[in-house]
Formats: structure tokens, sequence, C-alpha cells
């Protein structure tokens, strides 16, 4: 389809596209912007904006996509879940496919682990609800926008005095992964928010990116006209020398983000450092069950502990990917190996990774 069709404003998307040739242009660097989520990395490159950009400017995808920032240990660590008996374990169907030292969750299905595909949970509370005799453990993986429906989950569980439901919190906060990222990524001029996570957490938590890193950020949503308008935005401000945070996806999210969702977030939940692919254990990036939940904290309540850091597996560059690094093609792996039908790492399981949007959008879909 011709790009501009895929606009809802085609004169006012060309207008747009002009002032950002102009602004590259002018400046005497080409810049480099990074969108943080998975989902505007699938819409990049869907649209063909990716394509028609790249003249101008350099694209990078960050650690957005929550499969693929899920670090190689936690993935065994579901599989332990997976293989205790008396276990159903509940999970989002992107991580089925995601290899470990076990193999996949699918691999240990077959083998005859009882894994079910949910589509949040509070699905799996239903089925703790539905199989009494056994116990529900929920894979919670996700970043500010999944985490309240667990958190919601968890609170119900408790209110109702259902025992049989447990949450393996793997949720991830952005923030701290931004930080992380910009201290050892001194190449990124401008940063793409993800309109879904700040419409949860709001403004506020992104203000330490201008002060500390001088990087300018815009906020946007993820029609093909919001990314571009965010995008002139951000380039704007990397001409200008201005590092502010910008908020151009005002009609989603307010400056305090969404209040109930974050006091489900604090109700429920404790900040504490999490691993994530590619850039380390990062402090208070994580979330754990708050002390009143305990007792649905499934590694407590099964008696297991997180396995050590893993390196990647041999070849697979995701950590690199996910860091901006480099673009999925500089991959050894990447459309020989390494395809959506037999993906080595995370980046090309997920619909949301970069490597799986690069393949399907790209020269090779
Ligand atoms: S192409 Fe495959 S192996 Fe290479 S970085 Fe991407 S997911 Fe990992």
């Amino acid at each position: 389809m011709e790009l501009w069709k895929r606009f809802k404003d085609p004169a006012l998307a060309q207008k747009l596209l002009q002032e950002l040739k102009g602004l590259c242009q002018g400046s005497s660097q080409r810049p480099t912007l990074m969108e943080v989520c998975g989902t505007h990395t699938v819409a990049l490159s869907r649209t063909g904006l990716r394509e028609v950009l790249s003249p101008y400017l350099d694209l990078r995808s960050g650690p957005g996509c929550p499969v693929c920032v899920t670090d190689d240990s936690d993935i065994d660590l579901m599989a332990e879940v997976a293989r205790q008996p008396g276990v159903i374990v509940a999970t989002y169907g992107d991580m089925l496919r995601v290899p470990g030292s076990y193999g996949t969750l699918l691999d240990l299905k077959a083998a005859g682990a009882r894994v079910q595909l949910v589509y949040s949970a509070l699905d799996a509370l239903e089925l703790a609800r539905e199989n009494p005799r056994d116990t529900v453990v929920m894979l919670g993986v996700g970043f500010e926008t999944t985490a309240p429906v667990a958190a919601l989950a968890v609170q119900r569980a408790a209110s109702e005095g259902i025992s049989n439901f447990l949450m393996l919190s793997l949720h991830k906060t952005i923030p701290n992964a931004l930080r992380a990222l910009l201290a050892e990524n001194s190449r990124i001029d401008g940063l793409i928010l993800p309109g879904h996570v700040s419409a949860i957490i709001g403004e506020e938590p992104y203000r330490f990116i201008a002060e500390e890193s001088g990087v300018p950020a815009v906020i946007t949503g993820f029609e093909a006209v919001d990314m571009l308008l965010g995008i002139v935005e951000l380039v704007r401000l990397i001409v200008a020398g201005r590092p502010e945070v910008l908020n151009a996806y005002r009609r989603v999210v307010s400056p305090d983000g969404n209040p109930r969702a974050r006091a489900l977030l604090e109700e429920a939940f404790r900040p504490v450092a999490a691993r994530w692919r590619g850039l380390g254990s990062i402090p208070d990036s994580g979330l754990a069950l708050a002390e009143p939940f305990a007792a649905y904290d499934a590694l407590q309540a099964l008696g297991l502990r997180r396995p050590e850091a893993r390196p990647p597996r041999r070849g697979c560059r995701c950590g690199e990917v996910l860091r901006g690094l480099i673009e999925p093609a500089e991959c050894g792996l990447f459309a020989k190996a390494c395809t959506p039908h037999s993906p080595v790492g995370p980046c090309m399981v997920s619909s949301e990774g970069a490597c799986a949007a690069h393949y399907t959008y790209g020269r090779n879909g």
C-alpha cells in the first residue's frame, strides 16, 4: 500500500515529512532516535515509516518488548515452575516459544507439563477457581501496562480467599531501564517514549531523562501520523539543543497518568532489582509482591530460587538489539538460522520483537 494511504490525514503527514527533511538537512549530524516501546517498533515497520525516514535519521529499537527483555535465567525459572507437580502454568502466548535451557514452554507442554495460554492474569485467577485441586501459577511478564491487572488479580484472590493462585512476578518498570540504557549508549540523541506505559505513569517519571542525560524525549501514540508528529517534535528539540520531555499524545496521556492504576501497583507490588536481557540487573526496575500479598508469591510458596544469570545463546545478539547498539540484520543469524518460524532469540519470537518486525515487514517478509 502506498505510504500516504496509511495516514488518516495524508496532507498533514506530507507536510510533517517535509519539515523533518528540512530539520535533518540543516543539522550537522544525522540524529539517532530510539523507539522504546515494542508496539512502536512494529508500527514503524508495518506502516513503512521506518523505511521512509531512513534517509534522514537512524531509528533504533529499545528495551520495550516485555518478552524480549526477560532474562534467560527467568525463562529457566518459568520452566522450573512448569515442572512442579500439581502446577498449572498460565502464560501469555508470546512466552510459549522463547527457548531456554529446558527448551520452550511448548516443548514442556508436549512432554506433559500443564501450560495454559491466558490473555490476562484475571483469566489465570478464573483457571484457579475452576481447578481447586491444582495450583495455578501466573507467569507475570510485562510493564506498567500489564501489571495493574496482575495487581487486581492478586487482590481479588486475597479478598475471595483463593489459595491455589500464585504469581511469579517478573513485571518490569520502564524509567530505571531508560536510565541504565542512557548511561551506556551515548549514541542516542532522542527517545520516543511509549504511549501505553505513559498513559499509566504520566509524564513526571521521565523528567530525569532530560535533566541527567541531556537527551530530549517525546511521548507519542501509535497511529502513523502520531508517530511522525512525535518524531518531528523530537528532532526539533534535538536541533534546537533543548533537552526536554514533551507529551505529544495528550488525548490519551495525562500529566499524572492513571491514578487508579498507579494505586493498584503501589498497593500490590514493591520495587525490586530486576534482570533485563542485555542490560543486566537494574535497581528498582522490577515489581515483587508487597508484604500483604506475600502468600501469593510463587517463588516463596513453591520454595524455588532464581537460577544464576546465564550467558546469551551462542550467536544471538538480542542484548545488543535491545540496547540499540545494532540493527537486527547485523546479527549473523538474522533471516538465516533465526526466523519467526525457527527463532533463536526472543526478539524473533515476540510479535513486538525488533527482529520479528524487521523480518516480517522488511525485505525478508
Ligand atoms: S536475529 Fe535471532 S539470534 Fe539474532 S539477535 Fe535477533 S533474535 Fe537473537
